[in-house]
């Protein structure tokens, strides 16, 4: 039986009257008997502009903190926001609402909620709207979700529809003070995300404050399937609350006040006038680009109300556009990259990047000469009340604009040549129309955003049609969730499931390698399971171990190491046992201390990097074997030689420190709220319960890899190289313990080699390398010098030789000369007398180079290169192969005649 969620008891008991929207056809109550529509867009104009909802309270703190004490008062815990990147998921990269907070191990029933029931206030970022924003008045790429949630999962039932709605009702006429009969809820079906469920809208005068939805199904490959959870998930918008209560034209006059009268003020841009804004305003609300014809019959009604054209009312309403969306986008990069986001061309951090590239473009637009980064210090200071984490990374979120900014203007200098040349082709081809996977793939590649497209093609007459949704096309080109490379490679065994899980005896004590366990199972006379092991399994970026297992007399090795589910698998080159056997396992020893060393080393070294670079690096990859080991980190520019060294010297200080390396297992609710989530470096950890590696004051992650128990056993620190491996993440290669020392030696001995050939103690061998290379780049000088004039003296020579035929100096000459010689030779012959026809030839009886060059006047006078040299191969006179153009042909061969015979088959012909 379906549940009935609409004839709720709320509803009932307390006079609401249960309509059919006249124009959308759908359900909704109402406290007016009269109301004919559901309160919602297109049905209903907004009606609250320029006539604000009196509420006892209109700014947005004050309205957040009449929420969150509302549902404290009422039996809700209050949880802390979290961070704007989602680090505790793989399936997305930006939080879009605050239930993603408690996606997947809350809602999957995993992990128990952090408080049942809870009020959160959730900075979400949502680009697919982005070209909305700005103009619709309503839309926002960033917005702050408030929420009551309750989770009635395993067996706990906290509350449900009826409930939900009650609190909804009450908050709105209690802590805001909203007249009841303005509120309307209309019932309605929402999916996303792979579940789904009933929702109310909660409308008042045309505007949605809030949505309430009902999650107890899920949907699976189209159908919808009952859950035994029941979520409440809520969400309402903190902005529309105020922009309700404030009545301004849009919604962000109501939220970003200063911004906009600063930015206008600065561009010279006057308010619209009041007709305009009240004609404007109650129609906005219809406006979305997703639909570009119905915004083109709203543009044309409201252009017909002001008496004006479309073009004309475009025109008037760009700059205040442009202001809006620039309002919007430094806040929202300010929650962005204050979380750790490093603008970068893939993932969020391209997500980042295009909304710094659109900010700086509406700077240009606006004529505006202020750098970004003045606006995020603007909206990082106003704030401060409500988000004080971001004064701190003022200065850190600006270095990443600034960057940002100069290397984009770099950008766009080499685009806007590239389009030129494009579209010159184009042209040429005579193309008239750009098709819009180039628009796209400019603005990827070259960061041309479609507007400065168009006004560079206007220039070749070739048309541009921008898509109206261009920007949240390229931002869903991007927002595609990760696809993480699989670390391990498993064998599909059908028997390997249903496996019980081993006991990890590496968890237990790392320094355990000599164990006794019993096989459980023998797969494909390779695969061997048993009842604990000491064998660390590839994972977490850390190699398997290796070693033997032996029974009496036989044994085999154990070559790799890898887990299914629970279950450890051991890939043997043999297998003398059978199942039942009690076998003693022997690791490995050096090997898993050089990789306890390398993975200790990783933990330290991005303590390090954090510390000297800023709070920005994140762990975006590692890798730790026995001899190299890397770790990529986020960061907007290069890094340099002196941070490098300064991030060795501190790492290999924690070292010598010997601080502690504390593990423990802790439950996930708990080890975030105690570290945050700057745990997952190393990326999602599936699981309720997380081991915390905690090296004392100086790194804290949940790792499930194997370490050394104090940073003293890891030894040196070496770190043998840096790149940028891509946009926004550089890479460490580096070397630890022992095999630091054989780098190190290996380096001693090239010094050592290098101070006895040159003859100098070790400290002097850079200068006398110096000295060494500018000695050599004057020699080279000097003979270039001596080259030139012989070159000079030898065509003065040839030239006064010159056999003149026909008005034409013809040089005829035996040298030897390499051949780049010989062609330097003939052009400065040429250079020198464009009459001149040159034909240079190896020495008497020897085979080499041949060159016949032209003058430009000889070529002009019919004369070529080609013919000349195919005339003298076929007289004989020539022997060998040679090729080129009319004023040029390179050949190697020998000269089987002398100059006059030359000259005469020349001027027979
Ligand atoms: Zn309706
Ligand atoms: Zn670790």
């Amino acid at each position: 039986m379906e549940e009935n969620l609409v004839d709720l008891p709320f509803f009932v008991k307390n006079g609401f009257f249960k309509k059919k929207c006249k124009a959308c056809g759908k359900v909704f109550w109402t406290l007016k008997e009269d109301q004919e529509y559901c309160g919602d867009q297109p049905c209903t104009d907004y009606s609250f502009i320029r006539r604000p909802v009196k509420a006892p309270i209109s700014e947005i703190t004050e309205v957040r903190k009449a929420f969150i004490e509302f549902f404290k008062e009422n039996g809700h815990s209050f949880v802390k926001r979290y961070p704007v990147v989602a680090r505790w998921r793989d399936d997305v990269y930006l939080v879009g609402a605050s239930i993603y907070d408690f996606q997947p191990w809350v809602t999957q029933g995993i992990i128990p909620p952090p408080a049942n029931p809870l009020v959160i206030s959730q900075p979400s970022i949502r680009l697919t709207d982005i070209d909305n924003v700005g103009k619709t008045g309503r839309h926002l790429t960033g917005f702050e979700m408030m929420a009551h949630h309750a989770f009635n999962i395993g067996g706990m039932e906290i509350y449900w529809a009826n409930e939900t709605v009650e609190y909804a009702f009450r908050v709105l006429t209690e802590a805001y003070k909203i007249p009841p009969e303005e509120i309307s809820f209309k019932f309605d079906w929402w999916s996303g995300g792979g579940n789904a469920g009933e929702d109310y809208e909660v409308l008042v005068r045309g505007l949605e404050v809030a949505t309430l939805v009902f999650m107890h199904y899920k949907v699976e490959n189209g159908k919808v399937i009952p859950m035994p959870s029941k979520i409440v998930d809520t969400g309402y918008g903190l902005e529309r609350l105020v922009w309700l209560f404030k009545g301004n034209p849009t919604v962000y006059d109501a939220v970003f006040p200063d911004v906009i009268k600063y930015l206008k003020k600065k561009a010279g841009i006057k308010d619209l006038p009041r007709e305009i804004i009240d004609i404007l305003a109650s129609k906005l609300g219809q406006i979305d680009y997703k639909e570009p014809e119905k915004v083109a019959i709203i543009k044309e009604k409201i252009a017909l109300e002001l008496g004006l054209d479309v073009s004309n009312l475009n025109k008037l309403l760009e700059p205040h556009e442009n202001i809006y969306a620039l309002a919007d986008h430094t806040r929202t990069l300010v929650w962005m990259l204050g979380d750790g986001i490093v603008p970068s061309n893939t993932g969020a951090g391209y997500l980042a990047r295009l909304l710094i590239r659109r900010s700086i473009r509406y700077l240009s637009k606006l004529n505006l000469e202020i750098p970004l980064s003045e606006l995020i210090s603007m909206q990082i200071k106003i704030w401060s009340p409500d988000f004080p984490e971001y004064v701190e990374l003022e200065d850190t979120i600006n270095e990443m604009i600034d960057y940002e900014e100069q290397r984009y203007k770099k950008t766009l200098t080499r685009g806007c040549k590239l389009l030129s040349n494009k579209l010159k082709k184009m042209k040429q081809k005579g193309l008239k129309e750009l098709p819009v996977e180039d628009l796209i793939l400019l603005y990827d590649s070259h960061g041309l955003s479609p507007d400065i497209v168009s006004e560079i093609s206007k220039e070749y007459n070739i048309s541009v049609s921008i898509p109206p949704d261009f920007f949240s096309r390229v931002a869903a080109r991007h927002e595609k969730p990760y696809s993480r490379r699989k670390e391990v490679e498993v064998p599909s065994l059908e028997e390997l499931r249903n496996l019980q899980p081993t006991k990890l005896l590496y968890y237990e004590d790392p320094e355990t390698y000599n164990f006794t366990a019993k096989i459980l199972a023998i797969i494909d006379n390779r695969y061997i399971i048993l009842d604990q092991t000491s064998f660390y399994p590839i994972g977490g970026g850390q190699p398997f171990d290796t070693g033997i297992l032996k029974k009496d007399d036989r044994e085999c090795k154990v070559i790799r190491v890898f887990k299914v589910g629970n279950t450890v698998i051991h890939e043997c080159d043999q297998v003398p046992f059978k199942e039942g056997d009690i076998v003693e396992g022997i690791v490995d020893r050096e090997r898993r201390e050089a990789l306890k060393r390398s993975h200790t080393a990783t933990h330290i070294i991005l303590g390090a990097a954090r510390s000297v670079l800023g709070p920005q690096v994140w762990q975006a990859g590692a890798e730790k074997g026995v001899d190299k080991n890397r770790l990529d980190i986020t960061y907007h520019r290069p890094i340099s030689e002196r941070e490098l060294r300064k991030i060795e010297m501190l790492a290999n200080k924690i070292v010598v420190e010997n601080r502690k390396v504390n593990v423990k297992w802790m439950n996930r609710n708990e080890a975030e709220a105690k570290y945050g989530f700057v745990i997952y470096q190393g990326g999602v950890v599936p699981s309720a319960k997380i081991r915390i590696v905690e090296i004392e004051d100086w790194d804290v992650e949940a790792c499930g890899g194997l370490h050394c128990k104090n940073t003293g056993e890891v030894g040196l620190i070496k770190i043998v190289g840096s790149e940028r491996i891509q946009d926004g993440v550089s890479r460490f290669v580096y070397k630890v313990g022992l095999s630091a020392i054989e780098y190190i030696q290996e380096s001693e001995k090239i010094l050592k080699s290098l101070s006895n050939i040159l003859e100098t103690q070790r400290e002097n061998i850079l200068k006398k390398v110096e000295e060494l290379i500018s000695e050599n780049y004057r020699l080279r000088k000097l003979l270039e010098d001596y080259e030139k004039r012989e070159l000079s003296a030898l065509k003065d020579k040839l030239l006064k030789h010159a056999k003149v035929t026909a008005g034409f100096k013809v040089i005829i000459s035996q040298l030897e000369l390499p051949h780049d010689k010989m062609l330097k030779l003939a052009i400065k012959i040429i250079k020198t007398d464009p009459e001149a026809i040159v034909l240079l030839f190896p020495p008497r009886g020897m085979r080499g180079p041949y060159v016949i060059m032209l003058g430009e006047k000889a070529v002009e006078k019919g004369y070529d290169a080609r013919t000349i040299n195919i005339l003298l191969l076929k007289n004989r006179v020539l022997e060998g192969k040679g090729g080129g153009k009319v004023d040029l042909v390179r050949g190697y061969g020998m000269l089987l005649a002398s100059a006059e015979e030359i000259l005469e088959i020349l001027q027979r012909k």
